[in-house]
């Protein structure tokens, strides 16, 4: 783990997780997200709270793009990045959520 944190692009923990309840989508999240809605995100449980829809570990937005640089790296990108719900643009990176879900995913 490296410190300073690298660039999202370089990065993805925050996209990542087993678990079905991880990116929270409000009402006002489900409005930004628009026509991508039905999509990326769906209700569970008693039907009345909404999250990113999981697949393959990680948020369905979040695309997993084969590194093509020098050092061939992959890079992470969010392809909702502008309509992206308010909980991933409340962790900032750098924060102490980042480097938590850094500690804990990328050891
Ligand atoms: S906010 Fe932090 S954990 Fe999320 S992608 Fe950026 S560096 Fe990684
Ligand atoms: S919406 Fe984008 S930033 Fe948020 S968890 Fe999914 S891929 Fe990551």
């Amino acid at each position: 783990m490296s410190n300073p944190p690298p660039d999202c692009l370089r990065c993805g923990a925050c996209c990542f997780s087993r678990a079905e309840r991880f990116v929270r989508v409000t009402g006002a999240d489900w409005t930004r997200l628009g026509d991508a809605a039905e999509r990326v995100a769906h209700f569970i449980g008693q039907g009345n709270e909404a999250f990113m829809r999981m697949t393959a570990g990680h948020c369905i937005a979040l695309e997993v793009r084969p590194g093509t640089g020098a050092d061939e790296e992959p890079e992470y990108i969010c392809t909702l990045y502008d309509r992206r719900p308010q909980i991933c643009r409340d962790l900032a990176r750098g924060s102490p959520e980042c480097e938590g879900e850094r500690a804990v995913k990328t050891g």
